[in-house]
């Protein structure tokens, strides 16, 4: 229902409750005031029954004298009785409809018993009326006296009845009021109720929406229905907050869409590798992108604004503006053409490369320019060129392939060894061509499948050329992968190392080789002992090692020069690989020292015609330089198991043989027999004694007296070293002073044995004695050390000797192996005063050479040839010879080993100037030889 009809509803049902209200009211008025009518109607007959009662007493009682005075009562009389008729008229006729119906019937009947008393009454008044007696009058009087009351009691009760009837009426009709007046106050609360509900409530909540509408929200409803102009305002409002959000949302989705557009090109533009450059058509810059603003060095905000002319250099923009009204005329997407200069904001120009193409922004023509800054192209271009050249030059062969090994890419290096192929054909052709079939081998199994996991591998293997044949080389390869981390390619690098090769096997071979005679060094000959070691155990064989000394070689090389030492080397080199088997390793160990290993033999006796066999080969003279020489070799042998089990213990056993062999008189051979070691031990004892020896003082000077040839006077006496040993007592000097010479303790001996002779010799000369010179042996090792002069001063200074009386005897190759250092330290003792005496003179190779280098002063030829000088016409001869030469270099000589007369007697016939010899005297110590030379 409408609010209209509603509200018209509502004001009806007001006026029909308005107007009953009103109705009832004025009925109620009306009817209370026609009933106080009837009430009073009603009264009035008690009052016009009282008044008859009351007249026709006062009637009665009047004289009938007074007749006027009766006429005017009964007159009254009659009046009344009409007024009462009158009004019981009234009330009788009167409706009361609206009364009760009890009501209604107890008046009417109270009503009609008035009635039938009033007939009766009125009655009795028409008597009092009529004939006028005496005493009728008196009996009415007291009929009404009778009468009256009962009357008057009726006509009070109707009367009563009347008002509480009335009443009665009354209080339905109030309660008829009231109940409307209740229902007109409901009606007006429902009113404003539905009012509330229906209008008020939506409305406000209308208007709140409507309010959040006003502030852009649109997604509320209002829930609430109704078939009234509010459900409809609320549906038309809910539908138009719909419609306006969904309005909305779409228009925002279009934003969005638009906004999204707007940053997609945004971006695309920003992140354009190349420098984007938007301009009207008469080149005002609208805008440029990120890259746009590195390549001129302007921020953005700077450039846009500007012409385009200005990122022209000035001597282009003539040409530019040309260009642009021509390109303008008929504007197309084109490239303008090669590389164009263009400044940059600090005035330094840079080269890009543009691509111009027309837009329509909206109704405005746009121009775009598309810049690409070419420095960074043609600079890798320029590097391309730069790696291409150094491809080019480079001998390193240099060669990218695919992962199934097709060529991709080969340097000029490589074309070289694949001959005849063109840089063209290269992708034609397998990078296993480059490869010898043991590479491509390890190329498929090895390097490629490590590159291609670690990315690298690098390893030597060797390439095949047709000319050149195998090529080691260093190859080094890569496996380069593409952005999503797939391999793709490799390329290998490969450094030719032939030479380094050839320099590694030299130095191999240098390494492992003696490089004098080409044999195995000590190093591949104990690796190669090992192995014949190893595989005699495994095949129960046995190895024998041989260990070679030459005999004398010092001496040769000492006296004919190192040169004739190493031909004598390489030839005894030759020898042994002549004479032996071929799968026996011969070596050289050091200095003289060879070794061999004879392998696979079956008892240790194999080796001896081995060892014979080769003993004899060496043996055999050797020409050098046009002279002939005959080596004589010592050799030892140890056999695996017998004599050691590894390789130390084997070559020391043949080393303790060997120098058994030597100790027996060298040229033979010594097989290894354990008792060996015990001699060994006693070396090393007596060397480690000898350490101790000077500061125990158990070291002794003896003293042998040299006689004058002529006149037999002592003229001086040699200096000869004892040791007074704790355990092996006496010992000879021979037993020692080559143990002393190994270990260098020559040195400190060397200098003890100087300061001694001469402190002794000084003593003699001051006691009185005159035992004129004093000769001291030195060492070839002390000759080795420069610190021999000062040595040799500090004896003197220590001493107080005279320089002339100390004599120095070298020996032959003591002096000669060191030949330029010698010298200069025998030049400056000599300077000093001292002599120099050539000891044991003969037993050398080169002893003229010797004479000659050396101003020696003294000759003492040695005592071999005094020994034998008289049985051998040989030796007389080398004495006779020796003797005039040492005559010759204005040298004296000196006979030693006098044992006899008659070599002193031969010694002096050849004109030897002096004599040493246990004829003489023997060796002895200072106090005898005073003794000796105080008897004489
Ligand atoms: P040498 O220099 O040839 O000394 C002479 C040796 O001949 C001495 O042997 C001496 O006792 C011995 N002798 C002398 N007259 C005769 C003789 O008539 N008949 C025989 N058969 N022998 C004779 P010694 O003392 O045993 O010395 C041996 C070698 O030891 C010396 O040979 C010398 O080379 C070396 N020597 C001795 N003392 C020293 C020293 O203080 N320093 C150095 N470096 N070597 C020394
Ligand atoms: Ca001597
Ligand atoms: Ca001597």
């Amino acid at each position: 229902m409408t609010l209209g009809r509603k509200l018209a509803l509502v004001t009806l049902a007001f006026l029909v409750l308005w107007s009953a209200h009103t109705g009832v009211g004025h009925f109620g008025r009306t009817q209370a005031a026609s009933f106080s009518g009837l009430v009073n109607e009603a009264g009035k007959l008690r009052i016009h029954s009282q008044r008859i009662a009351l007249l026709s007493i006062v009637c009665g009682s009047y004289d009938s004298r007074e007749s006027a005075a009766i006429a005017l009562c009964l007159d009254a009389i009659k009046r009344s009785i009409d007024n009462y008729e009158s009004s019981l008229q009234i009330v009788a006729n009167a409706p009361f409809k609206l009364l009760f119906k009890s009501d209604r019937q107890q008046i009417n009947a109270y009503v009609a018993e008035l009635q039938a008393d009033w007939i009766e009454y009125r009655t009795a008044a028409e008597l009092v009326l009529e004939p006028m007696t005496e005493g009728v009058l008196s009996d009415q009087s007291q009929y009404f006296e009778a009468n009256n009351e009962r009357l008057l009691a009726r006509a009070e009760a109707l009367t009563e009845l009347l008002v509480a009837s009335q009443r009665r009426v009354q209080a339905a009709q109030d309660k008829v009021l009231n109940a409307l007046q209740f229902s007109g106050l409901l009606l007006l609360i429902v009113l404003a109720l539905i009012g509330y509900r229906q209008g008020v409530r939506p409305l406000r909540e209308l208007a709140l929406l409507a309010r959040r509408a006003e502030q852009g929200n649109y997604g509320w409803r209002l829930d609430y229905q109704a078939s009234d102009e509010v459900g409809e305002l609320v549906e038309a409002f809910n539908k138009s907050n719909l419609r306006t959000q969904h309005l909305l949302d779409q228009l925002r989705e279009e934003a969005e869409i638009a906004r999204c557009a707007e940053i997609e090109t945004d971006s695309i533009l920003e992140s354009a590798a190349d420098g984007i450059i938007i301009s009207t058509n008469d080149g005002c810059i609208v805008r440029i992108n990120r890259e746009a603003e590195r390549i001129f060095g302007y921020p953005r905000e700077d450039l846009v604004g500007r012409s385009v002319n200005e990122l022209v250099p000035v001597r282009h923009r003539k040409a530019h503006g040309t260009y642009h009204s021509r390109y303008l005329r008929k504007a197309k997407a084109r490239t303008m053409g090669g590389t164009i200069a263009a400044v940059r904001r600090d005035g330094n120009e840079v080269s890009v490369e543009i691509s111009l193409s027309p837009v329509q922004d909206g109704s405005q023509q746009r121009m775009i320019a598309v810049v690409r800054d070419a420095t960074q192209r043609l600079k890798i271009e320029a590097d391309r060129q730069r790696l291409l050249s150094i491809m080019d030059a480079t001998p390193d062969v240099t060669a990218m392939f695919t992962v199934d090994r097709k060529l991709i890419y080969l340097n000029p290096a490589g074309l070289r060894l694949l001959r005849g192929v063109s840089i063209e054909e290269v992708a034609n052709q397998r990078f296993d061509d480059l490869l010898t079939a043991e590479s491509l081998r390890l190329m498929c199994e090895q390097a490629m499948p490590k590159a291609l996991s670690d990315g690298l591998w690098s390893g030597e293997l060797k390439l095949w050329s047709e000319s050149v044949g195998e090529i080691p080389v260093l190859l080094l390869l890569i496996a380069h992968t593409n952005d999503k981390g797939k391999e793709r390619h490799l390329s290998a690098i490969a450094r030719n190392i032939s030479e380094r090769k050839r320099f590694e096997a030299e130095l191999l071979q240098r390494a492992t080789h003696d490089q004098l005679t080409g044999l195995a060094n000590r190093v591949l000959f104990e690796d190669r002992l090992k192995q014949a070691i190893y595989q005699a155990q495994r095949n129960d064989l046995m190895v024998a090692v041989v260990f070679i000394d030459l005999d004398n070689f010092k001496l040769i090389n000492d006296t004919m020069g190192h040169a004739i030492g190493d031909m004598l080397l390489r030839e005894i080199g030759r020898r042994l690989e002549a004479h032996l088997r071929k799968h026996d390793t011969k070596a050289r160990l050091g200095g003289d020292e060879f070794a061999v290993i004879l392998d696979r033999l079956s008892r240790p006796e194999d080796a001896i015609p081995i060892v014979q066999n080769l003993g004899e080969a060496l043996r055999q003279p050797i020409r050098l330089r046009g002279r002939e020489l005959t080596v004589t070799t010592s050799m030892g042998v140890s056999v695996y198991p017998a004599d050691g089990s590894n390789t130390e213990t084997l070559l020391m056993h043949a080393d303790t043989a060997m120098y058994q062999a030597k100790s027996a008189g060298r040229n033979r051979h010594c097989l290894f027999v354990p008792a060996m070691n015990l001699q060994v031990s006693e070396r090393l004892n007596i060397e480690n004694d000898l350490r101790h020896a000077l500061a125990h003082d158990e070291l002794r000077l003896h003293y042998q007296p040299v006689i004058d040839a002529k006149t037999k006077v002592v003229v001086g006496s040699e200096a000869l070293l004892r040791w007074q040993h704790p355990r092996h007592g006496f010992m000879q000097p021979d037993r020692f002073i080559p143990i002393a010479e190994e270990s260098d303790l020559i040195i400190e001996i060397g200098q003890w044995v100087l300061e001694q002779a001469c402190l002794q010799a000084r003593k003699w000369q001051d006691s009185g004695l005159m035992p004129g010179f004093v000769a001291v042996n030195v060492s070839a090792r002390q000759l080795r050390e420069p610190a021999l002069t000062q040595t040799v001063q500090k004896a003197l200074e220590l001493s107080g000797l005279a320089p002339y009386l100390l004599e120095l005897e070298l020996t032959e190759g003591s002096v000669l192996q060191g030949t330029v250092i010698a010298r200069q330290i025998l030049d400056e003792i000599q300077g000093l005063g001292v002599r120099l005496v050539a000891d044991d003179f003969g037993t050398g190779y080169s002893s003229l050479s010797f004479l000659k280098l050396f101003r020696f002063d003294k000759v003492k030829i040695d005592r071999e040839f005094v020994r034998d000088m008289l049985t051998d016409k040989g030796d007389a001869a080398i004495v006779r010879a020796t003797i005039a030469m040492a005559h010759a270099f204005g040298a004296t000589a000196v006979g030693e080993g006098v044992e006899t007369a008659a070599q002193a007697d031969a010694l002096r016939h050849c004109g030897c100037d002096q004599l040493q010899g246990y004829l003489f005297g023997k060796p002895m110590d200072a106090f005898r030889l005073q003794e000796f030379m105080q008897s004489r």
